[in-house]
Protein backbone atom coordinates (compact mmCIF):
# COMPACT_ATOMS: atom_id res chain seq x y z
CA UNK A 1 0.00 0.00 0.00
CA UNK A 2 1.43 3.62 -0.82
CA UNK A 3 2.15 5.59 2.08
CA UNK A 4 0.03 8.73 3.00
CA UNK A 5 1.48 11.99 2.50
CA UNK A 6 1.31 15.03 4.29
CA UNK A 7 2.37 18.37 2.44
CA UNK A 8 2.80 21.60 3.81
CA UNK A 9 3.78 24.67 2.18
CA UNK A 10 1.69 25.36 -1.45
CA UNK A 11 3.88 28.30 -2.45
CA UNK A 12 5.55 28.45 -6.22
CA UNK A 13 7.59 25.22 -5.42
CA UNK A 14 5.19 23.92 -3.44
CA UNK A 15 1.92 23.78 -5.40
CA UNK A 16 3.29 22.08 -7.93
CA UNK A 17 5.16 19.18 -6.54
CA UNK A 18 2.28 18.82 -4.74
CA UNK A 19 -0.27 18.21 -8.02
CA UNK A 20 2.05 15.94 -9.22
CA UNK A 21 1.80 13.54 -6.13
CA UNK A 22 -1.97 13.47 -6.30
CA UNK A 23 -1.09 12.79 -10.30
CA UNK A 24 0.88 9.71 -9.43
CA UNK A 25 -2.05 8.49 -7.24
CA UNK A 26 -0.98 9.69 -3.49
CA UNK A 27 -3.50 10.58 -1.17
CA UNK A 28 -2.33 13.82 0.09
CA UNK A 29 -3.53 15.78 3.20
CA UNK A 30 -2.49 19.42 2.92
CA UNK A 31 -1.94 22.71 4.77
CA UNK A 32 -1.09 26.11 3.62
CA UNK A 33 -1.07 29.15 5.83
CA UNK A 34 -3.42 31.10 3.60
CA UNK A 35 -5.86 28.79 3.01
CA UNK A 36 -6.98 30.44 -0.20
CA UNK A 37 -3.88 28.93 -1.75
CA UNK A 38 -5.22 24.87 -1.29
CA UNK A 39 -7.86 25.87 -3.52
CA UNK A 40 -5.60 24.10 -6.46
CA UNK A 41 -4.66 21.20 -4.75
CA UNK A 42 -8.01 20.29 -3.18
CA UNK A 43 -9.78 20.85 -6.67
CA UNK A 44 -6.98 17.70 -7.82
CA UNK A 45 -8.13 15.61 -4.88
CA UNK A 46 -6.01 16.61 -2.04
CA UNK A 47 -7.86 16.83 1.41
CA UNK A 48 -7.08 20.06 3.79
CA UNK A 49 -6.31 20.01 7.04
CA UNK A 50 -6.40 23.43 9.53
CA UNK A 51 -2.94 23.16 11.25
CA UNK A 52 0.52 21.10 10.38
CA UNK A 53 -0.14 18.95 13.29
CA UNK A 54 -3.45 17.79 11.40
CA UNK A 55 -1.64 16.51 8.29
CA UNK A 56 0.43 14.86 10.59
CA UNK A 57 -1.64 12.75 12.41
CA UNK A 58 -3.15 11.33 8.65
CA UNK A 59 0.91 11.15 7.04
CA UNK A 60 3.16 8.65 7.09
CA UNK A 61 5.33 10.62 5.43
CA UNK A 62 5.23 14.81 5.83
CA UNK A 63 6.80 16.98 3.18
CA UNK A 64 7.78 20.96 4.28
CA UNK A 65 8.59 23.30 1.55
CA UNK A 66 8.07 26.52 3.41
CA UNK A 67 10.64 29.75 3.34
CA UNK A 68 13.24 29.64 6.16
CA UNK A 69 14.71 28.33 9.44
CA UNK A 70 12.60 29.81 11.61
CA UNK A 71 9.40 28.75 9.10
CA UNK A 72 9.91 25.01 8.97
CA UNK A 73 10.97 25.43 12.75
CA UNK A 74 7.33 26.68 13.40
CA UNK A 75 5.62 24.43 10.99
CA UNK A 76 7.26 21.15 12.26
CA UNK A 77 7.79 22.01 16.20
CA UNK A 78 5.69 24.78 16.95
CA UNK A 79 1.99 25.03 18.67
CA UNK A 80 0.36 23.60 16.40
CA UNK A 81 3.21 22.07 14.54
CA UNK A 82 3.62 18.72 12.80
CA UNK A 83 4.91 17.10 16.18
CA UNK A 84 1.89 17.52 17.40
CA UNK A 85 0.27 14.90 15.66
CA UNK A 86 3.67 13.03 14.62
CA UNK A 87 2.75 9.36 14.17
CA UNK A 88 5.57 6.56 15.22
CA UNK A 89 8.11 5.91 12.79
CA UNK A 90 6.25 8.79 10.08
CA UNK A 91 9.45 10.74 8.18
CA UNK A 92 9.29 14.23 7.98
CA UNK A 93 10.77 15.33 4.73
CA UNK A 94 12.28 18.82 4.64
CA UNK A 95 12.56 20.59 1.42
CA UNK A 96 13.19 23.90 2.01
CA UNK A 97 16.32 25.73 1.86
CA UNK A 98 17.48 26.19 5.39
CA UNK A 99 20.07 26.13 8.05
CA UNK A 100 22.15 22.98 7.97
CA UNK A 101 22.31 23.39 11.84
CA UNK A 102 18.75 24.24 12.20
CA UNK A 103 18.18 20.93 10.46
CA UNK A 104 20.14 18.68 12.85
CA UNK A 105 18.26 19.92 15.59
CA UNK A 106 15.10 19.44 14.12
CA UNK A 107 16.02 16.14 13.18
CA UNK A 108 17.33 15.25 17.01
CA UNK A 109 14.09 16.31 18.25
CA UNK A 110 11.80 14.41 15.66
CA UNK A 111 13.66 11.26 16.93
CA UNK A 112 12.98 11.48 20.19
CA UNK A 113 9.59 11.53 19.29
CA UNK A 114 9.63 8.26 17.53
CA UNK A 115 10.00 10.11 13.87
CA UNK A 116 12.47 10.45 11.43
CA UNK A 117 13.62 13.53 9.52
CA UNK A 118 15.28 13.57 6.37
CA UNK A 119 16.40 17.40 4.50
CA UNK A 120 15.86 16.88 0.94
CA UNK A 121 16.12 20.81 -0.06
CA UNK A 122 15.68 20.44 -3.85
CA UNK A 123 17.35 22.85 -7.29
CA UNK A 124 15.46 23.51 -10.79
CA UNK A 125 13.27 26.22 -10.20
CA UNK A 126 9.69 25.94 -10.90
CA UNK A 127 9.88 24.65 -14.21
CA UNK A 128 11.87 21.63 -12.28
CA UNK A 129 8.99 21.88 -9.70
CA UNK A 130 6.54 21.16 -12.70
CA UNK A 131 7.69 19.08 -14.84
CA UNK A 132 8.82 16.52 -11.52
CA UNK A 133 12.83 16.95 -12.53
CA UNK A 134 14.29 18.42 -9.51
CA UNK A 135 17.71 17.61 -8.70
CA UNK A 136 17.41 16.29 -4.99
CA UNK A 137 20.44 16.41 -2.19
CA UNK A 138 18.78 14.30 0.90
CA UNK A 139 20.50 13.98 4.16
CA UNK A 140 19.24 11.63 7.08
CA UNK A 141 19.95 7.81 7.82
CA UNK A 142 20.21 5.89 4.34
CA UNK A 143 17.52 3.43 5.26
CA UNK A 144 15.06 6.14 5.74
CA UNK A 145 16.29 8.12 2.14
CA UNK A 146 15.47 4.43 0.50
CA UNK A 147 11.57 4.51 2.49
CA UNK A 148 11.47 7.74 0.83
CA UNK A 149 12.71 7.20 -2.25
CA UNK A 150 9.25 6.40 -4.41
CA UNK A 151 8.01 9.83 -3.53
CA UNK A 152 11.17 11.54 -4.04
CA UNK A 153 10.86 10.01 -7.65
CA UNK A 154 7.81 11.48 -8.30
CA UNK A 155 9.73 14.68 -7.51
CA UNK A 156 13.10 14.49 -9.04
CA UNK A 157 14.93 13.28 -11.42
CA UNK A 158 18.52 13.65 -10.02
CA UNK A 159 17.95 12.33 -5.91
CA UNK A 160 21.48 11.98 -4.30
CA UNK A 161 21.78 10.46 -0.82
CA UNK A 162 24.81 13.01 0.44
CA UNK A 163 25.02 11.86 3.88
CA UNK A 164 23.75 12.27 7.66
CA UNK A 165 21.23 14.68 8.87
CA UNK A 166 22.03 18.80 7.41
CA UNK A 167 24.54 17.21 4.88
CA UNK A 168 21.55 17.72 2.08
CA UNK A 169 21.53 21.37 3.28
CA UNK A 170 25.16 21.73 3.08
CA UNK A 171 25.10 20.52 -0.73
CA UNK A 172 22.53 22.40 -1.51
CA UNK A 173 24.28 25.91 -0.29
CA UNK A 174 26.86 24.47 -2.34
CA UNK A 175 24.27 24.48 -5.19
CA UNK A 176 23.23 27.82 -4.54
CA UNK A 177 26.98 29.36 -4.69
CA UNK A 178 27.46 28.23 -7.91
CA UNK A 179 23.88 29.17 -9.54
CA UNK A 180 24.56 32.88 -7.84
CA UNK A 181 28.40 33.30 -9.01
CA UNK A 182 27.08 32.32 -12.66
CA UNK A 183 24.53 34.32 -12.27
CA UNK A 184 27.12 36.86 -12.02
CA UNK A 185 28.77 35.84 -14.99
CA UNK A 186 25.59 35.79 -17.03
CA UNK A 187 24.42 39.43 -16.26
CA UNK A 188 27.98 40.55 -17.10
CA UNK A 189 28.53 38.80 -20.65
CA UNK A 190 24.20 40.06 -21.75
CA UNK A 191 25.66 43.43 -20.45
CA UNK A 192 29.01 43.80 -22.17
CA UNK A 193 27.53 41.92 -25.94
CA UNK A 194 24.66 45.09 -25.51
CA UNK A 195 27.38 47.52 -25.13
CA UNK A 196 29.31 46.09 -27.59
CA UNK A 197 26.76 45.99 -30.44
CA UNK A 198 26.29 42.14 -30.44
CA UNK A 199 22.72 40.76 -29.87
CA UNK A 200 22.45 39.45 -26.48
CA UNK A 201 19.97 36.78 -28.23
CA UNK A 202 22.80 35.84 -30.64
CA UNK A 203 25.82 35.68 -27.64
CA UNK A 204 23.42 33.18 -26.16
CA UNK A 205 22.74 30.97 -28.87
CA UNK A 206 26.59 31.01 -29.98
CA UNK A 207 27.95 29.81 -26.82
CA UNK A 208 25.20 28.28 -25.00
CA UNK A 209 26.19 25.11 -26.32
CA UNK A 210 29.81 25.37 -25.45
CA UNK A 211 32.10 25.21 -22.56
CA UNK A 212 30.45 28.44 -21.49
CA UNK A 213 26.75 26.64 -21.47
CA UNK A 214 24.87 26.46 -17.78
CA UNK A 215 21.61 26.60 -16.67
CA UNK A 216 21.91 30.54 -15.57
CA UNK A 217 22.64 31.00 -19.44
CA UNK A 218 19.86 28.91 -21.15
CA UNK A 219 17.26 29.84 -18.70
CA UNK A 220 17.96 33.54 -16.99
CA UNK A 221 19.83 35.03 -20.23
CA UNK A 222 16.96 34.93 -22.61
CA UNK A 223 14.52 36.41 -19.67
CA UNK A 224 17.39 39.49 -18.73
CA UNK A 225 17.32 40.00 -22.57
CA UNK A 226 13.71 40.64 -23.01
CA UNK A 227 13.50 42.42 -19.34
CA UNK A 228 10.93 39.96 -17.80
CA UNK A 229 11.76 39.84 -13.92
CA UNK A 230 8.86 38.35 -13.19
CA UNK A 231 10.06 35.49 -10.23
CA UNK A 232 10.78 32.07 -10.91
CA UNK A 233 12.81 32.36 -8.17
CA UNK A 234 13.07 35.58 -5.96
CA UNK A 235 15.90 38.00 -5.23
CA UNK A 236 14.35 38.06 -1.58
CA UNK A 237 15.27 33.72 -1.11
CA UNK A 238 18.13 33.48 -3.04
CA UNK A 239 19.84 36.06 -0.06
CA UNK A 240 18.16 34.30 2.68
CA UNK A 241 20.69 31.42 0.90
CA UNK A 242 23.43 33.43 0.13
CA UNK A 243 23.55 34.89 4.05
CA UNK A 244 23.04 30.49 5.26
CA UNK A 245 26.00 29.98 2.90
CA UNK A 246 27.68 32.66 4.05
CA UNK A 247 27.35 32.02 7.69
CA UNK A 248 28.18 28.34 7.68
CA UNK A 249 31.12 29.82 5.76
CA UNK A 250 31.98 31.86 8.44
CA UNK A 251 31.62 29.04 11.24
CA UNK A 252 34.11 27.37 9.22
CA UNK A 253 36.76 30.21 8.23
CA UNK A 254 36.14 29.37 4.82
CA UNK A 255 36.56 32.70 2.45
CA UNK A 256 33.94 33.12 -0.01
CA UNK A 257 34.88 36.25 -1.98
CA UNK A 258 32.77 35.73 -5.17
CA UNK A 259 29.64 35.01 -3.28
CA UNK A 260 30.26 38.04 -0.93
CA UNK A 261 30.27 40.23 -4.43
CA UNK A 262 27.32 38.98 -5.18
CA UNK A 263 25.42 38.78 -1.78
CA UNK A 264 26.37 42.56 -1.76
CA UNK A 265 24.70 42.99 -5.70
CA UNK A 266 21.70 41.05 -4.64
CA UNK A 267 21.41 43.60 -1.38
CA UNK A 268 21.53 46.02 -3.73
CA UNK A 269 18.55 45.02 -5.26
CA UNK A 270 16.72 45.25 -2.46
CA UNK A 271 17.23 48.19 -1.65
CA UNK A 272 15.54 49.20 -5.17
CA UNK A 273 12.79 47.31 -4.19
CA UNK A 274 13.40 44.39 -5.96
CA UNK A 275 13.37 42.01 -4.24
CA UNK A 276 10.47 40.39 -4.93
CA UNK A 277 11.73 40.10 -8.76
CA UNK A 278 13.66 36.73 -9.87
CA UNK A 279 16.79 36.48 -9.09
CA UNK A 280 17.94 37.84 -13.16
CA UNK A 281 17.41 40.64 -11.65
CA UNK A 282 20.83 40.61 -11.05
CA UNK A 283 21.92 42.37 -14.13
CA UNK A 284 20.21 45.60 -13.09
CA UNK A 285 22.24 45.93 -10.00
CA UNK A 286 25.57 45.74 -12.39
CA UNK A 287 24.22 47.84 -15.37
CA UNK A 288 23.44 50.46 -12.26
CA UNK A 289 27.24 50.40 -11.64
CA UNK A 290 27.86 51.80 -14.97
CA UNK A 291 25.61 55.04 -14.60
P1 LIG B 1 7.02 30.89 -1.76
O1 LIG B 1 6.35 30.85 -3.09
O2 LIG B 1 7.27 32.18 -1.10
O3 LIG B 1 6.19 29.92 -0.78
C1 LIG B 1 6.51 29.82 0.58
C2 LIG B 1 5.50 28.91 1.25
O4 LIG B 1 5.85 28.77 2.62
C3 LIG B 1 4.06 29.46 1.23
O5 LIG B 1 3.18 28.38 1.12
C4 LIG B 1 3.96 30.12 2.61
O6 LIG B 1 2.64 30.22 3.10
C5 LIG B 1 4.73 29.12 3.45
N1 LIG B 1 5.25 29.69 4.70
C6 LIG B 1 6.27 30.59 4.84
N2 LIG B 1 6.48 30.88 6.13
C7 LIG B 1 5.58 30.14 6.84
C8 LIG B 1 5.31 30.00 8.22
N3 LIG B 1 6.02 30.66 9.16
N4 LIG B 1 4.30 29.17 8.59
C9 LIG B 1 3.59 28.50 7.64
N5 LIG B 1 3.80 28.58 6.32
C10 LIG B 1 4.80 29.40 5.93
O7 LIG B 1 8.48 30.18 -1.84
P2 LIG B 1 9.01 29.04 -2.83
O8 LIG B 1 9.67 29.71 -3.99
O9 LIG B 1 7.96 28.02 -3.05
O10 LIG B 1 10.21 28.45 -1.94
C11 LIG B 1 9.97 27.56 -0.87
C12 LIG B 1 11.31 26.97 -0.41
O11 LIG B 1 11.94 26.30 -1.52
C13 LIG B 1 12.32 28.02 0.09
O12 LIG B 1 13.08 27.51 1.14
C14 LIG B 1 13.19 28.25 -1.14
O13 LIG B 1 14.47 28.71 -0.79
C15 LIG B 1 13.22 26.85 -1.75
N6 LIG B 1 13.47 26.80 -3.20
C16 LIG B 1 12.81 27.61 -4.06
C17 LIG B 1 13.09 27.53 -5.43
C18 LIG B 1 12.39 28.41 -6.45
O14 LIG B 1 12.86 28.45 -7.60
N7 LIG B 1 11.31 29.09 -6.12
C19 LIG B 1 14.01 26.61 -5.90
C20 LIG B 1 14.65 25.78 -4.99
C21 LIG B 1 14.37 25.87 -3.65
P3 LIG B 1 1.70 31.48 2.65
O15 LIG B 1 1.07 31.04 1.37
O16 LIG B 1 0.75 31.63 3.76
O17 LIG B 1 2.61 32.67 2.49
Amino acid sequence: MKDRLGFIGLGIMGEPMCLNLLKSGYSVTVFNRTASKMEQVTGAGAVPADSPGAVAEKSDIIITIVSDSPDVKAVILGKNGVIRGLRKNAVVIDMSTISPAVTQKIAKTLEKKGGHMLDAPVSGGDTGAKAGTLAIMAGGRKEIFERCLPVLKVLGKTITHVGGHGMGQTVKLCNQILVSVTNMAVSEAVLFARKAGVDPNLMIQAVSQGAAGSWQLSNLAPKMVREDYAPGFMIDLQLKDLRLALETAGAMAQPLPGLTLVHELFLMNQKHREGKEGTQALIKSIDRLAL
